[in-house]
């Protein structure tokens, strides 16, 4: 098929992106996609041969090259090979998996975890595997893409409440059938604003309403809990999400994600999610990168507490120069910009002055809500997050943003 002479429906949409795409080129707007050639610690990154300040990555405890770590991904190279013998069901699976699913129960304090190949896919399959149609699944409105993929790949009852509002969660709650299967989902640390959910009301609510709950722990995995365990131990709730769920993309740096929970729950889901069954087990590299990073996390508690020092001095100075970081408390900064005209002109003057930060403007984000998406990491140090900070001062002072 010819597609610049074809007008049919695929055809237009692909017209209309790659139209959009090229406007965004050619107005200095788009930051996407930029080749990294060096990491430097992973605070500092070489982009078209200039050194830049990293402050978009999510690896928040600076594990990114770290040498233990290194060294337990090259050792399973030599061991195991690069690949697996297929799906984990079958032949795929090495004695390793069970080692990072152990040392991933124990780190969540659960009895027993899964892992997949991907954090998207874990939301996708899980949600999707527990809930089918008739069963209801509350969802927060602003809930990572997985959860929505998950969600409406169930076929369930399709609810999203208001923003971290446990009195439109409980409506809702209230008004279904109490004898229908229920499962209530949610960011731990919201991706594009950095607040923390309100788990305590949330798992009361649970309680009273019988329903499941799931939290998805991408970006509070290593940032929450005074030894980075997450959500369950920043509340002192441990035992009080059914399944927890994570990435071993972000502050773990692999690729993977997981479940940890119950030991019958783990058994269902390795004999009925399908992204486990149908889908290649994780490769060793990767398997035994995660499971050491988990273990560095815990021999090196300094990395918490330097990322609660970065997090309260980056928060704290964009909020002393006027700036409205909204209702963070973690490493995922928003920097309020309004327009999303200004958010482009806010991350060129940035990019020009060598930070890697990146902007976030609708639809992703509701109109006149156009932000930087700054992130903070334990690698930083003090006078780095100055200089970013006097910059980003610098063009919202000539904007006229503060
Ligand atoms: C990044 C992210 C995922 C997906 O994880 P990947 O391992 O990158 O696929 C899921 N949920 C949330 C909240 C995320 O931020």
């Amino acid at each position: 098929m010819d597609l610049n002479n074809s007008n049919d429906a695929v055809a237009r949409r692909m017209t209309a992106m790659v139209d959009r795409i090229s406007g965004m080129k050619k107005n200095d707007e788009y930051y996407y996609n930029m080749p990294v050639s060096e990491l430097r610690g992973g605070s500092k990154v070489i982009v078209h041969g200039r050194e830049m300040g990293m402050y978009a990555s999510y690896s928040y405890l600076g594990l990114v090259g770290h040498p233990r770590i290194n060294k337990a991904a090259q050792d399973a190279v030599a061991r195991y090979g690069t690949g697996t013998h297929g799906v984990r069901t079958l032949a795929g699976t090495l004695v390793l998996h069970g080692e990072l699913e152990d040392t991933i129960s124990e780190f969540k304090q659960a009895e027993a975890a899964i892992t997949y190949t991907s954090g998207y896919v874990t939301n996708l399959t899980v949600v999707s595997t527990l809930m089918s149609r008739g069963d209801y699944v509350f969802s927060d409105k602003l809930n990572h893409a997985s959860i929505v993929d998950g969600c409406l790949m169930s076929g369930a009852k399709f609810r999203r409440f208001k923003h971290n509002d446990m009195d439109s969660l409980e409506r809702m709650l209230e008004s279904t059938p109490t004898d229908a299967a229920k499962l209530v989902v949610a960011d731990a640390v919201f991706s594009m604003d950095g607040d923390i959910i309100d788990l305590p009301k949330m798992v009361a609510l649970c309680q009273k309403y019988n329903a499941w709950l799931m939290m998805d722990e991408a970006h509070s995995l290593g940032v929450l809990g005074k030894t980075g365990r997450g959500i369950e131990e920043h509340f002192d709730m441990w035992g009080s999400v059914d399944i927890k769920m994570g990435t071993l993309s972000k502050t773990i740096p692999s690729v993977g994600g997981y479940v940890a929970g119950k030991k019958d729950l783990i058994t269902y889901l390795r004999h009925a999610s399908r992204a486990y069954i149908f889908s290649a087990a994780l490769p060793p590299a990767q398997a035994a990168a995660a499971k050491e990073a988990f273990k560095v996390i815990l021999d090196e508690p300094w990395r918490v507490e330097k990322l609660n020092a970065n997090t309260q001095q980056f928060i704290g100075g964009l909020k002393a120069r006027g700036f409205d970081t909204m209702l963070t408390e973690t490493a995922i900064v928003p920097v309020l910009c309004g327009a999303d005209e200004t958010a482009y002109a806010v991350t060129r003057h940035a990019q020009k002055n060598n930070l890697f930060v990146l902007p976030v403007v609708s639809p992703a984000v509701p109109v006149g809500l156009a932000r930087l998406r700054a992130t903070v990491l334990a690698s930083h140090e003090e006078k780095d997050i100055e200089y970013a900070m006097d910059v980003i001062a610098e063009s919202g002072k000539e904007i006229g943003i503060i």
